[in-house]
């Protein structure tokens, strides 16, 4: 393996009532690249087999960042807003100091008969993760052309074009696809440590080749990233600046003690604080009992 780069196994996980992910972040190796701290990789699977459904549940002290690649999904939080996400779109939810949100694959005549997508959590730095929640659904995002692959800038910049997704620390991520083979320098951040995912097909990344379900970790110090692939390919590319901060997950909340972790399972247990979802066909998630906080992967 080159200097500075991790091979790191995607686990499998259940996400809402049955879905079958692959978790890249958190892992035992590393918990965090930049901000990004949590990183599920959803499909390709028929929407027959259930999609996804989860209910409502509340989040603090972080972003979920959604990029969907095929499918819709219905998003409902107590904000009061009911967004549908479809292939190309982020939809990006700041937790903040709190809200709740349900998220269900939309179904009926018409409806995808597929579900890809990826959703990852960015943690907030201290300094702003008590802010007031808020959500947003961004449709355009930038697209260049490198080397044979299609680029989208999903957060952050790539070579000078910003992506309008609002984060609260310097971090990037871009969805690279190719019909055919391809081969591209991806211009990267010094400063930032990077991640890259196979989403679709096969590739090559920095001489390591690479298929969905491992995680390549490269360390920061890189200009660029040699991208190569034989034939049609979909990867995902994140990075940012390492995060300084001890930061705790457990269950859907980002935190740095037991005792915020305690509050906000009560408060959501006994229905204060986060407010409710209206909308959602599926029911809402009760905390599970508080344990295990030193267990972050
Ligand atoms: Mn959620």
């Amino acid at each position: 393996m080159s200097t500075g780069t991790e091979r790191i196994e995607c686990r499998t996980a259940e996400v809402g009532d049955g879905l079958i992910i692959r978790r890249a972040l958190p892992n035992r190796r590393r918990r965090t690249v930049g901000a990004w701290c949590f990183f599920d990789h959803a499909g390709p699977v028929a929407v027959s087999a259930g999609g996804l459904h989860v209910g409502p549940h509340p989040h603090i002290g972080l972003q979920t960042f959604t990029w969907m690649i095929e499918g819709a999904v219905t998003h409902r939080d107590s904000l009061g807003n009911e967004q549908l996400i479809t292939p190309g779109q982020v939809n990006i939810m700041t937790a903040g100091a709190g809200i709740a949100h349900s998220e269900d694959s939309a179904d009926g005549p018409g409806a995808a008969p597929r579900l890809h997508a990826a959703q990852l959590w960015i943690a907030l730095p201290d300094a702003e993760r008590h802010r007031a929640p808020a959500f947003r659904n961004h449709p355009q995002l930038p697209r260049l052309e490198l080397g044979g692959f299609g680029v989208r800038v999903l957060a952050g910049s790539v070579a000078g074009r910003a992506s309008p997704v609002e984060v609260y620390s310097p971090l990037m991520a871009a969805d690279l696809s190719a019909g055919a083979a391809a081969a591209a320098e991806l211009p990267l951040t010094a400063a930032f440590e990077h991640a890259a995912l196979v989403l679709e097909g096969a590739a090559e990344v920095a001489g390591e080749a690479l298929l969905p379900g491992t995680l390549l970790y490269l360390a920061p110090g890189r200009a660029q990233l040699a991208i190569t692939c034989q034939a049609a390919a979909r990867l995902l590319v994140i990075g940012g600046v390492p995060f300084a901060e001890e930061v705790l997950l457990w269950w859907n909340f980002v935190a740095r003690n037991a005792e915020e972790m305690a509050a906000a399972t009560d408060d959501w247990n006994a229905g204060r604080r986060f407010g409710a979802v209206h909308g959602s066909p599926s029911a809402p998630l009760r905390a599970p009992a508080l344990s295990g906080l030193n267990l972050r992967a």
